[in-house]
């Protein structure tokens, strides 16, 4: 089993999709990430901070979870993390109403003594500061490292989040974002060009499109399953993300092939992510309901064609 220290926020958010509305529900990118991170055999631990208007009920579901939530920091009278989106009707693309820092605006993360050892470092959304400093802190450089961020950082942000992508092994991004950071229009090209700020490997989230997995001139890509019903695309990233170095912690394999096997698990977390209102779905997602539809996965994208 390997050890998976897991940083981003532990949040409120408030959505809105074409389906309906929620206020302050439970939310954050380390959230997410952790909660699909749950589903394989992996130490895992949270590095973030929240306000004490944070109901103990949220992190005691993450504990319950076998998620070490020792250094998630309660400020005293601080508030919590709170964002707030409203998606388009095509579900694919949000608008974001509002980024409340609050505690998190001066946050010093501390790693805790036993998980600086860890295999693998998930550096979800949050202030690239917060993620350097993690990095620092570890007692060696981890056999992986992970960076998933948001076009936030990118606008507010950009020459600390440019230092640690040099830092990283693997960049999550989504395809927007991907343009964004590397002004192409071509994935192909963004790819490459990230690749050449740091990152071997980069992952291009593309939604309900799939995502594609880059690198030297390898490429893989794998669907999202078609579903019948999208309810809320939030988290989906960061589900994808844990279920991505959820598998990568438990297997301890970083060859190309396992990669590719890792995006089909993130794939898969992601497409019950967003068949509920926020953490809904992956509460209490069982592990039959998991392997059947990776069953499903497996016979949408085999074919046999026989070449020449
Ligand atoms: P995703 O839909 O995968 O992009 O993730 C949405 C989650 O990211 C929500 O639960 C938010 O709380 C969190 N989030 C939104 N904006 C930020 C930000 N700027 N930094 C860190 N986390 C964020």
């Amino acid at each position: 089993m390997g050890k998976l220290l897991i940083v981003g926020t532990v949040a409120f958010d408030a959505i809105e999709t074409p389906f309906g509305k929620t206020d302050k529900i439970l939310g954050g990118a380390a959230t997410y990430i952790s909660l699909a991170a749950s589903q394989f055999e992996v130490d895992s631990a949270i590095v973030s901070i929240v306000g004490d208007d944070f109901p103990q009920e949220y992190l005691n579901l993450l504990k319950a979870k076998n998620i070490d939530i020792s250094a998630i920091e309660i400020e005293k009278n601080g508030k919590t993390f709170f964002w707030s989106g409203k998606y388009h009707n095509d579900l694919n693309t949000r608008d974001t109403l509002v980024t409340d820092l609050n505690v998190l605006a001066n946050f010093n993360p501390v790693v805790p003594d036993h998980f600086k050892d860890a295999d693998v470092l998930m550096l979800g959304n949050l202030h690239p500061n917060v993620q350097l400093s993690v990095i620092e802190q570890m007692e060696e450089k981890p056999k992986l490292i992970v960076l998933d961020t948001m076009n936030f950082w990118m606008n507010n942000t950009l020459p600390e989040l440019l230092e640690v992508i040099g830092k990283t092994d693997i960049l999550t991004i989504n395809d927007e974002e991907a343009r964004q950071l590397t002004h192409e229009y071509s994935l192909v090209k963004a790819a490459s060009k990230i690749q050449a700020m740091g990152p071997k490997y980069v992952v291009i989230k593309k939604g309900e499109h799939g995502a594609l997995l880059f690198h030297d001139d390898n490429v893989f890509f794998a669907p999202a399953l078609p579903l019948e019903e999208v309810f809320d695309p939030t988290g989906a990233g960061d589900t994808f993300a844990g279920g991505f170095v959820g598998f990568l912690a438990e297997t301890e394999n970083i060859s190309f092939n396992n990669l590719r096997n890792a995006v089909i698990h993130g794939s898969n977390l992601a497409s019950f992510c967003v068949e509920k209102f926020g953490t809904e779905r992956m509460k209490d997602l069982s592990k039959e309901e998991v392997e059947k539809r990776l069953e499903q996965f497996k016979q949408l994208t085999q074919f046999d064609i026989e070449l020449e």
